[in-house]
């Protein structure tokens, strides 16, 4: 039987942690700030923001919300972004994807100052990440650290397999299991001998977007099995990309859905806000 991984029970922790450190920011007199801006009214993404407002006020935050039409122009949203920018009490910016069709996503992304872009996804953090010299991680791969971290999993020299490599989950949460000696295999729709690849897994993270993707004859007995989806199975139940009454028995280590790595994306969030406002304030230890 796997021992469970609770994305709760850390994720509470570094909360408890950032709302400690943002009380003796505030007595220096900063507090944290973070913006938030969401286009249109995709319920999901309105969950998301909300959740992270919440999350804001939990650890002491101050939070904007700037809540735009669906028919707001790619001008306005620059706009805003270049407003925010420059305002002194935001520390970091957020843009909720996925943005409505007619605005360009990348375009928004790389008009967030880096030294904002608490999601990191600007390309000048992509490329401190891929060197290995960072201030803010992607929150999502970064959540998911935490939870091997906390674990007490050492990932050096262990076979290291991401199912997917979307540049917001799978290709860097590749990146820092490399940074940690992982022999690191990124698959993908294209991957031949997907089961053979991921059976040779210690170490096996699922970021597919495919409810219950991963069975039991796809992992090694013993492996770590880290679960990032978001699912709906058939009777509309909340699950993740793998199987997990089939996996379970077989893995040593596992996170569950919910409750694993979804918890942990919001408090990373948290945690680059915190930084982003001790570097803007010449802070940063
Ligand atoms: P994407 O759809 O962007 O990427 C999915 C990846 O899975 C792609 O690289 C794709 O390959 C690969 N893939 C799809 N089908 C197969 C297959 N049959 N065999 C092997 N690989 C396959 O998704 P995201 O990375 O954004 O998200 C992945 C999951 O994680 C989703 O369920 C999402 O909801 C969840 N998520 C959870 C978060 C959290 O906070 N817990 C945060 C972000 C996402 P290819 O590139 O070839 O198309």
């Amino acid at each position: 039987m796997a021992k469970v991984i609770s994305g709760k029970e850390v994720s509470a922790k570094v909360r408890a942690d950032v709302k400690e450190e943002c009380e003796r920011l505030k007595e220096k007199g900063v507090t944290p700030g973070l913006a938030v801006i969401i286009v249109g009214d995709d319920p999901a993404s309105r969950v998301y923001v909300n959740n992270k407002k919440k999350a804001c006020a939990e650890v002491g935050f101050v939070s904007e919300e700037y809540a735009l039409p669906a028919e707001t122009t790619q001008e306005e949203l620059l706009d805003l972004i270049d407003k925010l920018n420059n305002k002194k009490e935001i520390n970091g910016i957020l843009c909720q994807l996925p943005l409505p069709k007619h605005l360009d996503e990348k375009a928004v992304i790389n008009a967030i100052s880096p030294y904002k872009d608490v999601d990191a996804f600007h390309p000048s953090n992509v490329g401190k990440i891929m060197i290995g010299d960072y201030h803010f991680l992607p929150c999502t791969p970064a959540g998911v650290m935490e939870l091997i971290h906390f674990a007490g999993i050492d990932v050096s020299g262990k076979n290291c397999v991401v199912i997917g490599r979307s540049n917001i989950v799978g290709k860097p949460m590749s990146m820092l299991l490399l940074h940690e000696n992982g022999t690191v295999t990124v698959c993908h729709s294209k991957t031949k001998n997907l089961k053979e690849i991921c059976s040779s897994a210690d170490i096996l993270v699922a970021a597919v977007g495919r409810a219950k993707f991963v069975k039991a004859d796809m992992v090694k007995e013993g492996a770590v099995v880290l679960d990032v989806g978001i699912n709906r199975d058939e009777n509309g139940k909340l699950c993740g990309d793998v199987d997990y009454a089939e996996v379970e028995p077989k893995a040593s280590y596992i996170t569950p859905v919910p409750g694993g790595v979804g918890p942990m994306t919001i408090a990373m969030l948290m945690k680059n806000t915190l930084k982003a406002a001790k570097l803007q304030n010449g802070m940063d230890d």
